[in-house]
């Protein structure tokens, strides 16, 4: 499982930080970081929550 970002349309709301705090954080300037490209499977429920959830469509989850 591999999480991608468009970084072209991520604007740094903060929506998948909040639904996934294990993998999404905002550094002190609100840019998105993401803990790792390639996350645990126990945390597909909240990715995939967070992929539906991102107002910008900007991230997919590849398997
Ligand atoms: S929810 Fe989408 S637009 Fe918002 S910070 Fe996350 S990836 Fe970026």
């Amino acid at each position: 499982m591999k999480i991608e970002v468009d970084w072209d349309l991520c604007e740094s709301n903060g929506v998948c930080v909040r639904i996934c705090p294990d993998m999404f954080s905002l550094d002190e300037n609100d840019n998105l970081i993401i803990a790792t490209d390639s996350p645990d499977d126990e945390l597909r429920d909240q990715l995939e929550q967070a992929v539906a959830g991102c107002p910008r469509q900007a991230m997919r989850l590849d398997d």
